[in-house]
């Protein structure tokens, strides 16, 4: 039987992890001008950490060597060093990248100076542009009526413009306030995502375990992450995560987290970075089967781990697995058995078809 991965990034190819990334991310500061209770990296006007421009530049240069086709930024709030994205933007269009950017929105407070803001975007190349905004950030400041304003503005300037919507406990009344708001952006041409939270920074701190949407789901319930092979994330102190890094930022503060970094901005080349990616069997696993492919090949590899019970999220688990030793002298086991490894989790893989259980849609058994 013949493994094979319909995805933009193939992680698999035969025996070898094959990896192609499509996107290079920037959480180019965690300043924002709102401070939300659901931020996933907690930020605030209060945080002053953010990205050497420079060094973005040098990594923008790069990604374009390697054919690497779409940058993006996001934080904290990017458009607060509105000038250097602007220049960064440019330099991607030189180099043939396109761009996409992350905001609140929140700047929008004169129609006339959005229009002329979304302008400059427009003409350094920028290509889509996504609003963050739901009941939390509303909460927080975000108008409504500003949100709509720049939706107007990039439909009629050519930029693509979605929002994302944070899912998260919400009383009846904000529920009704956010879908009629929502309703509105697409009666104006504007579709909407909705994700779920995620149990990170200060929504960690400010929600309790059961409003998340995998509370008190068992380990072995929670199958792949998604988030490995595409896109690789720079976070705003400079180090280089496997996935759109969100729920890695606590994570990379509170835990010496050598199992999901690649490199720095300041020290490695991001072709490095990529590599390190591409001969690390932990996110191979994590991307094929999730959690559960770590249980599966526990009852076959022996070790001493105290597993979860349940999980909050898949993301979660990386948390668990960076922190805990045992995970890491386990896993160091199974590095050295790579070969055994890789056909055990391709059998592994064919039994959670059989039981219908779902994994990465990317990924295809043939
Ligand atoms: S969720 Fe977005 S807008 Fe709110 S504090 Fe975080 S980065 Fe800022
Ligand atoms: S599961 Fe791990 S690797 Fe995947 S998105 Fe979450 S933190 Fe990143």
């Amino acid at each position: 039987m013949v493994t094979v991965i319909k995805n933009k990034a193939n992680i698999l190819d035969g025996n070898e992890p094959k990896i192609r990334i499509e996107q290079v991310g920037f959480l180019y500061t965690y300043k924002c001008n709102l401070q939300c209770k659901h931020c996933c990296v907690s930020a605030s006007p209060m945080r002053i950490e953010k990205l050497d421009s420079a060094a973005v530049s040098k990594i923008i240069d790069e990604a374009a060597q390697l054919g690497i086709p779409h940058v993006s930024f996001s934080g904290g709030e990017p458009l607060l060093y509105f000038d250097e994205i602007m220049k960064h933007v440019q330099q991607a269009r030189g180099n043939g990248i396109s761009s996409s950017l992350v905001t609140n929105g929140v700047w929008c407070n004169a129609k006339e100076s959005t229009e002329s803001k979304i302008r400059l975007l427009k003409d350094a190349g920028l290509t889509s542009l996504e609003i963050s905004y739901d009941n939390f950030h509303r909460e927080a400041g975000a108008k409504v009526e500003h949100i709509k304003t720049i939706i107007t503005e990039c439909k009629k300037q050519g930029i693509g413009v979605g929002v994302k919507r944070v899912k998260g406990p919400t009383k009846n009344k904000d529920r009704f306030i956010i879908e009629k708001e929502l309703r509105g952006f697409k009666e104006i041409g504007c579709e909407f995502q909705v994700v779920d939270l995620s149990p990170s920074g200060a929504a960690s701190v400010n929600f309790s375990p059961t409003d998340y949407r995998y509370a008190k789901v068992p380990i072995e319930k929670i199958t792949e992450c998604e988030g490995i092979g595409t896109i690789v994330t720079y976070l705003a102190n400079g180090t280089l995560m496997p996935c759109c890094a969100d729920p890695l930022v606590d994570m990379d503060r509170d835990h010496d987290c050598t199992l999901l970094r690649l490199g720095n901005i300041y020290e490695d080349k991001l072709e490095v970075g990529i590599k390190r990616l591409k001969n690390n069997l932990y996110l191979s696993i994590l991307a094929i089967l999730g959690p559960i492919g770590f249980k599966l090949l526990a009852e076959e590899y022996p070790n001493h781990i105290a597993w979860p019970e349940v999980l909050r999220s898949t993301c979660d688990f990386c948390v668990f697995a960076a922190g805990s030793d045992e995970f890491g002298e386990w896993l160091s086991e199974l590095e050295k058995n790579k070969t055994e490894v890789w056909s055990r989790l391709r059998e592994c893989s064919e039994v959670l078809n059989r039981w219908g259980i779902a994994h990465n849609p990317h990924v295809v058994w043939m």
